[in-house]
């Protein structure tokens, strides 16, 4: 397992759309292991191919229920609507309030490609979110309704 650069809003590859994984290999293999390593060390809570500069349709999240794995994520279905603040690890110091779906399910291959359904409320409805709009090219700057830089203090 290794850290990986986690790349940041003004790099490209942040910008272009992901391809879908065809084969669960070796390397998508050390790929998400790679991940998720960089994901914890960033203390973040989902993290895109993309971040790391692969352009493969793949996303690791842990909400603080354990790792989630999801290969060729899509939204099948989602429900109500809500605001709630984000960040980003590849926009630092940076948070916006994006209004997005309350509850989502979606459906991805896992490590043996075998195919999953998942639901998420709150936290892990965002992540799910956040994490798959990565794979299409999108920040959620690109969507936030009012962003605030962090780095002037005011109340959480
Ligand atoms: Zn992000």
């Amino acid at each position: 397992m290794a850290l990986r650069k986690i790349r940041q809003y003004y790099d490209e590859i942040l910008r272009k759309k992901a391809k879908e994984v065809n084969k669960v290999d070796e390397r998508t293999k050390e790929l998400i292991e790679d991940m998720l390593e960089t994901m914890y060390n960033a203390e973040g809570v989902g993290l895109a191919a993309p971040q790391v500069g692969i352009l493969k349709r793949v996303i690791v999240i842990d909400v603080g229920e354990g790792p989630i794995v999801l290969i060729n994520p899509k939204i099948i279905d989602s429900k109500g609507e809500c605001m709630m603040k984000e960040g980003c690890l590849s926009i630092p110091g940076i948070t916006g309030e994006v209004i997005r779906p309350e509850i989502v399910t979606a459906e991805a291959l896992d490590l043996n490609e075998e195919k999953v359904v998942i639901e998420g409320e709150g936290l892990l409805a965002r992540a799910l979110l956040h994490e798959i709009d990565h794979l299409d090219g999108v920040l959620f700057t690109d969507k936030a309704l009012r962003v605030i830089d962090s780095d002037i203090k005011e109340g959480d």
